[in-house]
């Protein structure tokens, strides 16, 4: 196939797609949502701050290279660092004690909509998904003004002991505090001299402090999750994120243990009678190697049907998993390292019983699907094609407003270093008697074990944003998919 095949193969997906997503029903969105607060931060807005901790204090604190932020001092030696480096840094706060003094001192130039969850159910009632039932644990005032008004957007809520759906800005807690995380965004070029050094910022970059405050909970009250049935019948799947949160401990001496615990009770509980129920993790970073196993053996596995990651979580994947040399060479980006990721892909659908496997990269997805899964090869690549254009699209406009904004990604051309890096896979598949050249193209059906859905995507040259393209494209893959799901009843149809 070449590069004009697959323009034409992506302006058929999206108008399929576009045609069927009135097909769901309705999905389950859980668990993280948070608010991002931007601030692209000055030169006199930093000396400014220097001026309240004090240089000397400053200088002793980035030595000490904190991993956490506890204080002022903790955030601008962190900020100064991530400066002098020119590098991306993400740092963890477990008060909201920096949240005030930042915004006493600095206050942000925008906000937006943050966390996995929160930002794939604004974009499915974008894509006018209908009955998108969204979950908060931590639902605060502040943070359901972040949710599209729309009227498909809903939030469950006990009244009377009765679980209700409501619009977020009418399910918060008002007692609730936000959870909001900063981006402090700093451009190339801006010089300091301070704590002894002096420098400029070699790139632009950003600092993150991310908000862990000790009452985040992956839960659900007793009596919610008593009723969750209540909802099963008007959802086809669940999209899950979020489990990051979980900690190895908490000051109450409950572990992680019993959240895992309680996060697979509620994936148990929307399958009810369905265990063909499709269930979406969409996977991320986690430094802590026994939470992220945690999640993969005891979340993923036999629970869940479909994961999403991109390449470097692949490898975080594999690593735990025990495959360290996979992993390595996941990392290493070398000439063959599309060759790794299927290997990888292909070893997560096996180790984890999964049905589906889509890992994104820039460039191209790669999708590994067991064999017994109800969508033929053509359905599940058309779902990467319409995720592709969706991601284009993001990355054109910065957001997505309207479905029909989807033009705007469909006229992105295909990357052709993504196009290149396919056709190593596929003399690696026909060297290796894998598959042959054509079976290739059509999803390498003769390979035992797997199906084998590869697309090259759509690059854009100079993003507006990039933040949050991985969920859309795992949400947009797994929403097509849903669409084309055949409807039954499985729970009626066994009465
Ligand atoms: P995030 O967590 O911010 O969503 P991820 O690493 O999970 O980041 O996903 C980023 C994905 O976005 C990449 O795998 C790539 O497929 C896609 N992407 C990044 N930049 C572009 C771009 N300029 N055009 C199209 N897609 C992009």
């Amino acid at each position: 196939m070449e590069i004009s095949d697959w323009e034409k193969l992506y302006d058929e997906a999206v108008s399929t797609v576009r045609g069927q997503l009135g097909n769901v029903q309705g999905v389950f969105v859980a668990y993280n949502s948070n608010v991002d607060a931007m601030k692209h931060i000055r030169e006199e807005e930093i000396k400014k701050l220097i001026g309240i901790i004090g240089p000397a204090k400053l200088r002793e604190r980035m030595i000490e290279y904190p991993r956490e932020i506890k204080d002022p001092v903790d955030f601008m030696a962190r900020l100064f660092i991530a400066m002098r480096d020119g590098k991306a840094a993400e740092v963890p706060t477990y008060t909201t004690d920096i949240h005030e003094w930042l915004m006493d001192n600095l206050v942000f130039d925008s906000a937006r909509m943050g966390g996995q969850a929160g930002i794939i159910s604004n974009l499915l009632v974008t894509l006018g998904v209908k009955n998108v039932i969204t979950y908060v644990p931590w639902l605060s005032r502040e943070q359901a003004e972040y949710f599209a008004d729309s009227p498909d957007l809903w939030h469950p809520a006990m009244e009377d002991g009765k679980l209700v759906l409501k619009h977020p800005k009418e399910a918060f807690n008002p007692e609730q505090k936000p959870k909001i995380n900063w981006i402090i965004e700093f451009s190339r070029g801006m010089r300091f001299r301070c704590a002894g050094e002096e420098f400029e910022v070699p790139r632009d970059n950003r600092l993150i402090v991310s908000s862990r405050p000790n009452w985040i909970r992956i839960d659900m009250s007793e009596e919610m999750y008593e009723q969750l049935s209540e909802i099963r019948e008007d959802i086809d799947g669940a999209i899950l994120a979020g489990y990051q949160m979980i900690k190895e401990e908490y000051e109450d001496g409950s572990t992680y243990a019993d959240y895992v615990k309680k996060a697979v009770d509620v994936i148990e509980r929307l399958k009810g009678c369905n265990p063909q129920m499709r269930i979406h993790v969409e996977f991320t970073s986690i430094q802590n190697k026994v939470i992220r196993k945690a999640i993969l053996t005891e979340i993923v596995k036999k629970h869940v049907t479909s994961l999403g990651l991109d390449t470097v979580e692949v490898a975080n994947a594999l690593n735990v998993l025990g495959y360290e040399e996979l992993a390595y060479s996941v990392i290493n980006k070398g000439e063959d390292s599309i060759v790794s990721l299927y290997e990888g892909a292909v070893r997560l659908l096996k180790e984890l019983d999964l049905q589906r496997v889509h890992i994104h990269s820039l460039g191209y997805y790669i999708c590994v699907v067991s064999k017994d899964h109800p969508l033929d090869v053509k359905e599940q690549r058309e779902a990467l094609l319409f995720a592709s254009a969706l991601a284009a699209t993001q990355a054109t406009l910065g957001s997505i407003s309207n479905i029909d904004d989807i033009s705007t990604g469909l006229g992105v051309p295909v990357y052709d270093q993504g196009f290149e890096d396919l056709i190593e896979l596929e003399k690696y598949l026909v060297r290796r008697g894998v598959c042959s050249a054509e079976d290739f193209e059509d999803g390498c059906i003769g390979a035992p074990g797997h199906n084998l859905i590869i697309v090259p995507s759509k690059v854009v040259k100079d993003p507006v944003a990039t933040v949050g393209i991985g969920d859309t494209i795992s949400a947009g893959a797994f929403i097509a998919l849903l669409a084309k799901m055949p409807k039954v009843n499985v729970c009626k149809a066994m009465e």
